[in-house]
This record gives C-alpha cells, sequence and structure tokens, in this order.
C-alpha cells in the first residue's frame, strides 16, 4: 500500500510559566493512501498538538514528519486542515470563499475558478455561490469550508474535532456528507475528535493515546462487511457496539 504521511519519533516539549509539559513523546504513526484514521484519547493528551506538528504550523521537539516521503520542514501544501470553526470569512460571499485558499496560493485562475465551480456544483453549493456564510447552515457552512480545503488539492486532509460546534442530529448528518464527499474525491484522512462513535463511524482505523504525554497507546482495525459503507450505516451493525465497548473501557482507563 502507498503511503501518505509517516511519524516518526515525534515528541513535543512545551514551555510555560509552570516549567515544562511534555505533550508528546515518541509517537510512530503511518497513513497509508485513501485511509481514514482517527485519533482519539483524553483532553489534553496532545492531539491537536500532534495535527498542528504534522500540518508544519507547530514545531516538534524531536522526530520527523514525511509526507509522500518528503520530509515536513514548515507549512506543508500537502496538508489540507478543517477545525471546529469553519473560519469562513463573514464579508466574501460562497464563491470567493472557497477560492481563497488559492488566491493566497497565488493560483486564482480562471482554470482553478472553474475546477471550485465545478466541486460547488457536484456538492450542490453552486446556488448559494453568491451568499454570505451568514445565510447558510452551519452543515453548508462546514461544507463549503471543506471545498475551499479541497480547492488547493491537499494530500491528506487533517480534522480537528471539526464537527464538534454542531448540535447532535445535525452532526450525524454533516459528518456522513463530508465523509462521503472525501471518499468521492479519493482523499486520505486523519481526524482527531473526543467523539468515540464518530471515530469508529468514519475510520478505517483508530488511534488511541494515553494521557500526559501523549503516546500511543494502542490501535484498533475498523471493520465492518458493509457495502458502500458510511457513518450512518455502519452505526447500525452489531459491530458498532462491540468497537465502542471497547474503545469506552480503554478510555475510561486514562480518566
Ligand atoms: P488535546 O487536543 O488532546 O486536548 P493539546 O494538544 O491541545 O491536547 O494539548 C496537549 C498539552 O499541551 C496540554 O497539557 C496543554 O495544556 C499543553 N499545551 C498545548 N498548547 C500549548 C502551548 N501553546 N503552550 C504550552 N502548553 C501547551
Ligand atoms: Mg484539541
Amino acid at each position: 500500500m502507498e503511503k501518505i504521511l509517516e511519524v516518526k519519533n515525534v515528541s513535543k516539549r512545551y514551555q510555560n510559566k509552570q516549567g515544562e509539559v511534555l505533550a508528546l513523546q515518541n509517537i510512530n504513526l503511518r497513513i497509508n493512501k485513501g485511509e481514514f484514521v482517527s485519533i482519539i484519547g483524553p483532553s489534553g493528551c496532545g492531539k491537536s498538538t500532534l495535527l498542528s506538528i504534522i500540518a508544519g504550523l507547530e514545531e516538534k521537539t524531536t522526530g520527523e514528519i514525511y509526507i509522500e516521503g518528503e520530509k515536513v520542514e514548515g507549512i506543508s501544501p500537502k496538508v489540507g486542515y478543517m477545525l471546529q470553526r469553519d473560519c469562513l470569512l463573514e464579508w466574501k460571499n460562497i464563491l470567493s470563499n472557497t477560492m481563497f485558499g488559492l488566491e493566497i496560493k497565488g493560483n486564482n485562475t480562471k482554470e482553478y475558478k472553474k475546477q471550485v465551480e465545478e466541486l460547488l456544483k457536484k456538492y450542490d453549493l453552486y446556488d448559494f455561490k453568491d451568499k454570505y456564510p451568514s445565510e447558510l447552515s452551519g452543515g453548508m457552512r462546514q461544507r463549503v469550508a471543506l471545498i475551499r480545503t479541497l480547492a488547493v488539492k491537499p494530500k491528506i486532509l487533517l480534522l480537528d474535532e471539526a464537527f464538534s460546534a454542531l448540535d447532535y442530529q445535525t452532526r450525524i448528518m454533516v459528518t456522513n456528507d463530508i465523509y462521503n464527499i472525501l471518499k468521492k474525491e479519493k482523499m486520505t484522512a486523519l481526524i482527531v475528535t473526543h467523539d468515540i462513535s464518530e471515530a469508529i463511524s468514519m475510520s478505517d482505523r483508530v488511534i488511541v493515546l494515553n494521557a500526559r504525554p501523549g503516546t500511543v497507546k494502542d490501535i484498533h482495525k475498523i471493520e465492518f462487511e458493509i457495502e458502500n459503507r458510511n457513518p450512518i450505516n455502519c452505526r447500525e451493525s452489531p459491530k458498532f457496539s462491540q468497537y465502542f465497548n471497547t474503545l469506552w473501557k480503554e478510555l475510561g482507563v486514562n480518566e
């Protein structure tokens, strides 16, 4: 299998007023092309820190990150990032918002505009292209944020609690929606969530981290024998509750 991301012996030590915090210690993981992997673990175990390091936004204390075999030094153009806040610009319309990543990169050409418009059409947002973010629902805003991210053609998408601001019903629908788009676009995804169900429903593997310092405790392979699996239909499988119980127990020990 073709490997997209490799994290090798990554540790992170923060300095703060109280002294030093060892946030991550000797993290090793690899993610193959097309794989969806979730990271779960108690609050403060270093999940966001790990994603920021992979994106090149945060410096690591030791170790290396490789994306498609290339060492990540500084902000990586191969990484797309989605946060809890969709970070849409309220004064720009939907088309401008989705073009924004390309503008920053200086790729704001006619050809790219056409590609973005195609994405908007494909994912039912074209009719909203002249509207402003405040006119859209939370779920639609996340879809716009996703298209903006996909427009710059990242090799891997990092999601940090991307759905946690949405209410329960919306979250289930939006997770399903985003999952289907990512699969259609053949993306690779690394998902951080505190929600065990979300992790199981979206992933091929779930990585459990220990708290302080964050280390890899266990890696679970998630498999459902469902044709056209998606986050909603796998919740109905008996295997879903088995995985849930296993992960629940494993996290409980940490609390
Ligand atoms: P998580 O996302 O799993 O909740 P974080 O990655 O945000 O965890 O934080 C991991 C640990 O590192 C926590 O103990 C947190 O207080 C500490 N930390 C995070 N960011 C900073 C920072 N900029 N300066 C100092 N300590 C930090
Ligand atoms: Mg976090």
